[in-house]
């Protein structure tokens, strides 16, 4: 069945720039959610340049040390971004920015969110060690797999997800408390309705 592109110029354009304002993107069996950037005062520092919500760090900070226990070494590579930031993450493998081809548009879907809809935005979405689908083959990422739920954390692209979204092993989003599930809800009954 082909899946339809259901996006107009119009859509495509605010895509492009930040200024698609609807709950969700769906386009070519793809969908995205809508997140809002996480406040400053919430924002703690991993490193130099990486930020996340305080909430994630605390919980990172215990599962990495469980995690160290087992000799495993595990490290968020990125954090929060803002939707600004990510305007120049989803336009920039465009060959022909502002109008890209169809293919193109599919590709750039399927592996990056538009500005407003990455989960990176809230600050508890971190990507562990690595941006490589290799990563699933790690002693990490079995470490992970068994073990990150201990810790509030969950991955959000799994191979079978209805979002539809290529497979990222290493991108983990923090649903430990009440609030920070029901940032990611939509995102969780999406993926609950596939396995029934
Ligand atoms: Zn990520």
């Amino acid at each position: 069945m082909k899946k339809e592109i259901n996006l107009t110029k119009e859509d495509i354009s605010n895509l492009l720039n930040g200024k698609y304002n609807n709950e969700k993107v769906c386009a070519f069996g793809i969908t995205h959610f809508k997140y809002s950037d996480c406040n400053e005062e919430d924002l703690v520092q991993v490193d130099e340049v990486i930020r996340v919500h305080k909430k994630c760090k605390k919980a990172f900070d215990k599962m990495q040390n469980a995690a160290k226990e087992d000799k495993i070494r595990i490290k968020i590579v990125s954090g929060y971004r803002s939707s600004k930031y990510q305007i120049d993450i989803f336009k920039r493998k465009f060959l022909n920015k502002d109008n890209p081809t169809e293919k193109e548009l599919r590709q750039r879907l399927k592996f990056s969110a538009p500005s407003g809809f990455s989960e990176h935005h809230t600050g508890l979405a971190i990507d562990i060690n690595s941006n490589s689908q290799n990563f699933e083959k790690s002693r990490a990422y079995k470490w992970l797999a068994e073990n990150a739920n201990k810790y509030g954390f969950e991955m959000s692209f799994p191979r079978k997800c209805r979002q539809n979204l290529g497979f990222e092993p290493w991108h983990w989003r923090y649903v430990g408390d009440k609030e920070s599930e029901k940032i990611f809800n939509k995102a969780k009954m999406f993926s609950q309705d596939i396995a029934k």
